[in-house]
């Protein structure tokens, strides 16, 4: 088996949640923080940790075969890879702002305008896409402070709260991308057998994380009014109760509408539900 490697940040935002996920995929590895490299002891795998904004280059380059790195990072890389799965975490939207005073109402608006970014590539397809001829001010860091100093009149940037523009007088005016992090992979490696089974097990985890599994008793005259509310894997699990009469239901349902189905399932007649967190979905 050929041994593959994964890049992942090495610290930021992405790092807990990628080292978690990997985690949970069953994946043993020590991750101590000094260290560049960690070896799986129990898959062909050996774990890389970088700054996010070299992942997309190494996983290109065939460095690395993998990398989890958000979605904005690949594209203002402009790296030819391959896309295998979004991961659920590091969520952010990247916007346009402007100062709180100014009259901007309109994308025409900012013709001729500069505008300060660490993304330039990212807002200059945007800008080109809408017909939009401003100046990009290509800046490392600290964008949101660019109009106070006079340097741009509007800002492009990871916006997540809102409170950091507030803080420097701007307001959001357009949202321009939403990002997450991605698994990646180099266009050589993503098909390798090894690329895939690692690919199933970490859809395995989110499949899971999504939902919940639950067992619940209903009386038998009642139990097609709680089937019809279970959609489960294949359909739910219907076991006798030692009192006649009572069955007890198995079924997997999602996290997102957990209370409003748990509600309807009470309604319905479902007594003495217990709900289980899942561990992996293997379809
Ligand atoms: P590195 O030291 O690895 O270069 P960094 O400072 O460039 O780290 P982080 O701030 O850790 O990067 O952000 C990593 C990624 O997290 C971003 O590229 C983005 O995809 C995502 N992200 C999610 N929410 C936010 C946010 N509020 N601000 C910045 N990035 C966010
Ligand atoms: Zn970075």
């Amino acid at each position: 088996m050929k041994t593959l490697k994964i890049a992942i940040q090495k610290s930021g935002r992405l790092n807990e949640k990628s080292v978690e996920i990997l985690k949970n995929c069953g994946l043993y590895f020590e991750n101590y923080k000094s260290s560049l490299i960690s070896t799986v002891t129990n898959f062909p795998l050996e774990i890389l940790f970088l700054r996010d904004d070299d992942i997309p280059e190494y996983v290109q380059d065939g460095i690395a075969d993998l990398g989890i790195v958000g979605e904005n990072v690949v594209i203002e890389a402009g790296a030819d890879v391959a896309y295998l799965q979004k991961l659920g975490f590091g969520k952010c939207t990247l916007k346009i702002a402007v100062q709180s005073t100014s009259n901007i109402t309109e994308l025409t608006q900012l013709n001729g305008k500069a505008i300060a970014t660490s993304y330039p590539v990212i807002l200059q397809k945007y800008l080109t896409e809408n017909n939009i001829d401003a100046q990009i001010r290509n800046i490392s860091g600290s964008v949101e402070i660019g109009p106070g100093l006079g340097l741009s009149d509007a800002i492009f940037d990871i916006v997540s709260t809102g409170g950091t523009l507030k803080n420097n007088g701007l307001k959001p005016f357009k949202n321009v991308m939403d990002s997450e992090a991605v698994l990646i992979s180099s266009k050589g490696a993503a098909l390798l057998p090894e690329v895939q089974e690692l690919l199933q097990r970490i859809q395995s985890v989110l499949r899971a994380k999504s939902t919940k599994y639950v067992v619940l008793n209903v009386e038998k005259s009642k139990l097609q009014d709680v089937v019809n509310l279970l959609p489960g894997v294949k359909s739910p699990t219907v076991v006798p109760l030692f009192e006649e009469g009572w069955v007890a239901v198995h079924s997997v349902i999602e996290e997102q509408d957990f209370w409003e189905k748990i509600n309807q399932l009470k309604a319905a007649g479902a007594e003495g539900i217990v709900v289980m967190p899942i561990e992996k979905i293997i379809t």
